[in-house]
C-alpha cells in the first residue's frame, strides 16, 4: 500500500524577535498535560503561526489524537531512552499548514497524529525547553550543525530505532530525516507502519524502507 500522506518538511521559520502573544485559548496556555513528560502545549506551539498571527489552538478531535500519539508512541520513547525528546512541530491548523513550503495537505499534523521531533542529551525538561528555544530562535540550520558537533545524529539514530524495536511503542508512519524525526500515530489497529528515508529534508523525495533495512541506518 502506498502512503499517500507522506510529508515534507524544508522550511522552519526564519529568526524573529518574539513580541506578540501566541493566540491561544486558555486550554493551551493552562498547560494540559498529555502524557507525564509532554503537554498540549508544547504540541501546539509554532514560531510561524506566532508570526503569522495564527490561532492553532486544536479542535477537541486532534487534542484527543495528540493524546494517543504521547501515549502510544512518544511516552514510551521518552520513557526508554531517558532523555529529553524535544517536539519541533505537533499539531497545525490548515492554515498553519499551508504556511509551510513543501507540506503535504493532507499532513497527519493536520488531524494531531503526527509530531516532529529530536532527542538530547540530558535528563531534565528545562534542558529540552532550553534546547527547543535555540531551536526556534536560530533556525533549523544554525541548530543542526550545533547538535551534529553535540552527537544529535547518534542520539536521532538511538531513537529511531527505539520506536522501531520497542514492543511497547507503536507508530503509522516513520520517517527519518537529517535532523529530525517525523512519527505518526492512528491506533493499534489502524496503524499501518510504514518506515521511509527522507533525501535531502523531503526535497529530493522518500525512500522506503523495510524494517531490517531501516535498522541498518548510521
Ligand atoms: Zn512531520
Amino acid at each position: 500500500m502506498l502512503m499517500q500522506n507522506i510529508e515534507s518538511h524544508s522550511t522552519f521559520s526564519s529568526p524573529r524577535q518574539s513580541s506578540s502573544e501566541l493566540g491561544l485559548c486558555s486550554r493551551l496556555t493552562e498547560n494540559v498535560s498529555l502524557s507525564p513528560h509532554f503537554t498540549l502545549r508544547e504540541m501546539c506551539e509554532s514560531k510561524t503561526a506566532e508570526e503569522h498571527g495564527i490561532d492553532n489552538t486544536p479542535p477537541k478531535e486532534a487534542v484527543e489524537n495528540l493524546r494517543r500519539l504521547c501515549e502510544g508512541c512518544l511516552e514510551p520513547l521518552r520513557e526508554a531512552l531517558q532523555l529529553p525528546v524535544v517536539i519541533t512541530s505537533g499539531f497545525r491548523t490548515k492554515a498553519l499548514n499551508d504556511k509551510l513550503a513543501h507540506s503535504s495537505s493532507t499532513s497527519q499534523h493536520m488531524r494531531g497524529e503526527a509530531a516532529d521531533m529530536y532527542v538530547v542529551q540530558g535528563s531534565s525538561t528545562s534542558e529540552a525547553t532550553k534546547s527547543m528555544t535555540r531551536f526556534k530562535v536560530q533556525g533549523s540550520n544554525a541548530a543542526s550543525s550545533r547538535f551534529k558537533v553535540q552527537g544529535h545524529r547518534e542520539l536521532l539514530i538511538k531513537a529511531f530505532r527505539e520506536i522501531l524495536t520497542n514492543p511497547k511503542i507503536d507508530f503509522d508512519q516513520l520517517i527519518l530525516y537529517p535532523t529530525f524525526i517525523h512519527v505518526s500515530y492512528v491506533s493499534k489497529e489502524r496503524n499501518r507502519h510504514g518506515i521511509l528515508k527522507a533525501r535531502g529534508n523531503g526535497k529530493l523525495g522518500y525512500g522506503r524502507l523495510t524494517r531490517a533495512d531501516a535498522l541498518t541506518l548510521e
